[in-house]
């Protein structure tokens, strides 16, 4: 069972990217290497569904175990959880690198796979554990969650694993999308198929809704007055005659949810979000999220209690976040979530059982992370705001 949050209100600035034409827009930044460098990618509904079709292509099932790090969030776990496997939990360091002595601790004949997750977007070095799983006979799942892009041109991420997942959602302004890619193995025979019309449908109503929702594409917005006043229309009425099935239409994890729908395992990402993917500019994405993440950094660095997570942002890195390492995050979360900060915090909710004694680092950095947006649509005046409002609640005295 996992914990309830309580009811925050609505992020008054957004919390991913959201569309606006600026998306499009091409710049003189060189391409920035990602997941796509690799031939063959296949597009799915989310990341999970990715780790998913992973787990099948490595014919992972009951009585195998797969190795999970203990800082982790539910969807990473129930794709194992679902294919019938057992997580078995490793220990990660306080600058969230793999431990791998616990790792090796851990193979035994039963260990059939090793994730690894690239956490915010600064890679993990993989040699290492490339070395060992190789050794060992174990497949590694390379979580690229938080690292669509970054890597060398001659490395790009995703280069290391047996397969590589990304959580295209993070990084694009798309209602669902997740991949697959593999180096090593042939995944161009999985068979996927389409999710249907309403699914389509809804994946190209939500992503212009998130845009309008936070005063983007306004032009559009007016454009599409007539046809959108129509489509709520009939939306409410399939909403209100068969709820269930306007639920269905798109897959929980494009919600915010975090369980895992096996129906979705064999369904391609939706032709809008393949169709943004492709289209918006990723030089942009790369660039944009760099400067957000350095304008973040140095405007917060003379704050107390807090410190950023990574010292550096090295060259190779396009974040996913900037994560701040709180010191009383009991007190600091609540009142940024209550004025209104799209703060985050990865592993809020851990899977039961990891705890203090299975992995301390773990269970600290879950409460103490706080992940601030820097994607490529937040606007200057919004990115200032959150500044704002940052520096006022950890300057705030007395309310320890
Ligand atoms: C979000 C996330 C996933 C799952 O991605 P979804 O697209 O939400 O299914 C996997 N791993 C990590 C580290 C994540 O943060």
């Amino acid at each position: 069972m996992r914990a309830i949050s309580p009811d925050y209100p609505r992020p008054k600035i957004p919390t991913a990217p959201v569309l606006s034409l600026a998306t499009f827009l091409r710049d003189k930044h060189r391409p920035a290497p990602s997941i796509l460098n690799h031939a063959g990618a296949r597009f799915v509904t989310s990341g999970r569904m990715a780790i998913g079709l992973a787990l099948q292509q490595m014919k992972i099932g009951p009585g195998d175990k797969v190795l999970l790090p203990a800082y982790n969030c539910s969807s990473m776990v129930e794709p194992v959880i679902s294919i019938g496997a057992t997580p078995v939990f490793y220990k990660i360091r306080p600058d969230t690198s793999v431990d791998l002595d616990d790792i090796e601790a851990h193979l035994d004949g039963n260990a059939k796979a090793l994730l690894v997750t690239h956490y915010f977007g600064f890679p993990q070095t993989l040699s290492v554990v490339r070395r060992l799983c190789d050794q060992r006979g174990v497949m590694l799942v390379e979580d690229c969650a938080h690292s669509f892009f970054g890597g060398s041109d001659t490395s790009p991420v995703g280069a290391y694993g047996d397969y590589a997942i990304a959580s295209s959602m993070k990084f694009f302004p798309i209602f669902d999308g997740g991949c697959l890619v593999s180096t090593r193995h042939d995944i161009g025979k999985i068979p996927l198929r389409s999710a249907g019309f309403g699914f389509e449908a809804k994946a190209v109503l939500n992503t212009l809704e998130k845009g309008f929702e936070y005063g983007r594409l306004k032009a559009v917005e007016l454009l599409l007055y007539l046809p959108m006043a129509l489509k709520n229309l009939a939306w409410r009425k399939i909403k209100n005659t068969a709820p269930t099935k306007y639920k269905a239409f798109g897959p929980g994890a494009s919600d915010g949810g975090f369980s895992f729908e096996p129906s979705w395992l064999d369904k391609k990402s939706s032709l809008c979000s393949r169709v943004l993917i492709a289209l918006a500019s990723k030089s942009r994405i790369a660039a944009k999220r760099r400067a957000n993440y350095m304008r973040l950094q140095e405007a917060l660095a003379d704050l107390p209690d807090c410190r950023p997570l990574f010292a550096q942002l090295p060259e190779e890195v396009v974040p996913y976040v900037f994560p701040l390492v709180a010191r009383d995050p009991a007190r600091v979360f609540p009142l940024l979530k209550n004025a209104g900060v799209p703060v985050i915090r990865f592993g809020e909710f851990l899977w039961d059982g990891v705890d203090e004694t299975l992995c301390p680092v773990s269970v600290d950095l879950s409460r103490r992370v706080m992940q601030f947006p820097c994607h490529q649509e937040l606007k200057p005046a919004e990115l200032d705001w959150m500044i704002g409002q940052i520096r006022h609640i950890f300057l705030m005295k007395g309310v320890a």
